[in-house]
């Protein structure tokens, strides 16, 4: 009698992707060996060297295992169902029978003289399969220490391009990589330091409509993003998934470090219920962060990584662990899981992943017409080009040139010319330090502020304004490249 086998994801590389099998069989033994005769590869992933159905097979018959009913010998019907589910170990790692050559027992000694990892431990890491979300500051110390240690499938999704600011902190990319996808330079960097390591690359943002089909069957995922609107999509989807997510987390000299897991402990809604609104926590790009400090951050993430996997040690569920850098010191919060929340809790609201944007708060960028107010409202020739006001000022035509940037960032480098430093933010109480006799050009990094400056000196009843386009990058681009660019 005819019927369906269906394969599990982890094993449809033995079936050429295939995911259910029709073939005749009256027991469920005469159904695997017809799949294993068909698909020979797949015959030591079911089965031992005796023959014996392996230990972490689980096999159903529709909705029943076969070890309540009559293992092998249970009988089949005209078009039940056969299903094979791998199992997995303590909550994290599937064990597949993997086994270690002799190189690999070479490369991995000092491991292997651990009790806590030992053979067996060393086949868990590479029998695992970790996501890492992020190929940049913190998926720089995850990659390459989780490829050392010989974890067997690395994901990395990432979409970002190399740029020299990358540098500084994200040590998976070099020099040379700048211009290239840090996709590309990652699996390069990991190939070296270990072969033996798969590496499956994810050239994409992760998005709401992504995101489970992504994260299904890794046994970890490492979340390396910096804007909320990840940390939650990565934080429910792991939830819904049942797969622990472990966070770090960066922000000029203070690191931040967990393990999330919604069925041993709390997760990241439990923490944070909402979002901080936009704008009250900068990024890493706005506010800096010490080019090292990822580097500790993520390296605890990579030993929370390896001790999930292995079974091994306390993990940091439930404790948030809180590093000052400048002060050098380590402080750890409890965290508890909160009985009312939305995702995790007995009667969760949110269900499905959402539109992460919009619950963060970040409008839509604005549509044409509202850009056309503003540029309606500023005038023409509101902006001038870098080549516009190089004229200028080399014309010797009176100029109040205005830097509104921080003055860290004036440290850092200015216009040659500059007649006045004063921060967008305190512009309008310092209104009366700008004179109102000479045009004004006002400047920022690039651009964004600059705009604000403009409004707020209209606002003031100064007319003869108008703003650098592009800031002292675009200076730097087009007239005058021993500016750094930061
Ligand atoms: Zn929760």
């Amino acid at each position: 009698m005819s019927i369906i086998i269906r394969i599990p994801s982890a094993l449809r590389r033995f079936t050429g992707e295939s995911a259910a099998i029709t073939t005749a069989a009256s027991t469920v033994g005469e159904a695997l060996s017809a799949l294993v005769d068909e698909y020979p590869n797949l015959r030591t992933h079911l089965y031992t060297g005796e023959g014996a159905l392996r230990s972490f097979v689980n096999v159903f018959v529709n909705d029943e295992d076969i070890r309540h009913a009559a293992g092998l010998s249970t009988p089949l019907t005209e078009n039940d169902e056969v299903h094979i589910v791998p199992s997995i170990a303590g909550g994290s790692a599937a064990v597949e029978p993997v086994e270690l050559s002799v190189d690999e027992i070479q490369r991995y000694s000092r491991h292997l003289l651990l009790p806590e990892v030992g053979i067996a431990g060393q086949r868990k890491l590479k029998a695992a399969r970790v996501l890492l979300v992020g190929a940049g500051g913190l998926g720089s110390p995850l990659a390459m220490y989780l490829a050392a240690a010989g974890v067997g499938h690395l994901g990395i999704i990432d979409f970002d391009v190399v740029d020299h600011s990358n540098l500084q902190r994200q040590l998976l990319h070099g020099t040379k990589d700048v211009g290239r996808p840090k996709l590309e330079s990652a699996r390069d960097r990991v190939r070296d330091i270990n072969p033996f390591v798969e590496v499956e690359g994810y050239e994409a943002a992760l998005t709401a409509s992504n995101a489970l089909d992504i994260l299904r069957g890794y046994d970890v995922v490492a979340d390396g993003t910096d804007n909320f609107q990840s940390r939650y999509l990565v934080n429910d989807a792991c939830v819904m998934l049942g797969i622990p997510n472990v966070y770090g987390s960066i922000f000029r000299f203070e690191g931040q470090a967990s393990v999330f897991d919604a069925r041993t402990g709390p997760c990241y809604r439990c923490l944070y219920p909402e979002p901080p609104p936009p704008g009250l926590v900068p990024s890493c790009a706005e506010g800096g962060v010490l080019g090292v400090l990822p580097g500790i951050v993520g390296s605890m993430q990579a030993i929370e990584t390896i001790k999930l996997v292995l079974g091994q040690g306390s993990s940091l569920v439930g404790r948030l662990l809180l590093f000052d850098a400048l002060d050098m010191r380590f402080r750890e919060l409890k965290l508890r899981k909160n009985p009312a929340c939305n995702l995790c809790g007995p009667n969760p609201t949110v269900t499905e992943l959402v539109d992460y944007d919009a619950f963060c708060g970040i409008a839509p960028g604005p549509t044409a017409d509202e850009i056309a107010d503003v540029q309606a409202r500023r005038g023409r020739g509101w902006e001038l080009s870098p080549l516009e006001l190089k004229a200028e000022l080399d014309g010797g035509h009176p100029l109040f040139l205005l830097d509104v940037r921080e003055p860290h960032e004036v440290e850092i480098c200015s216009i040659p010319g500059t007649s006045a430093t004063v921060p967008v933010g305190t512009l309008a109480d310092r209104i009366g330090e700008i004179p109102g006799d000479a045009p004004i050009v006002t400047y920022c990094r690039s651009g964004v502020r600059s705009a604000k400056a403009f409004d707020t000196l209209r606002a003031a009843g100064l007319s003869n304004v108008r703003s650098l386009r592009g800031g002292i990058l675009a200076w730097s681009r087009d007239i005058d490249p021993s500016v750094p660019q930061y």
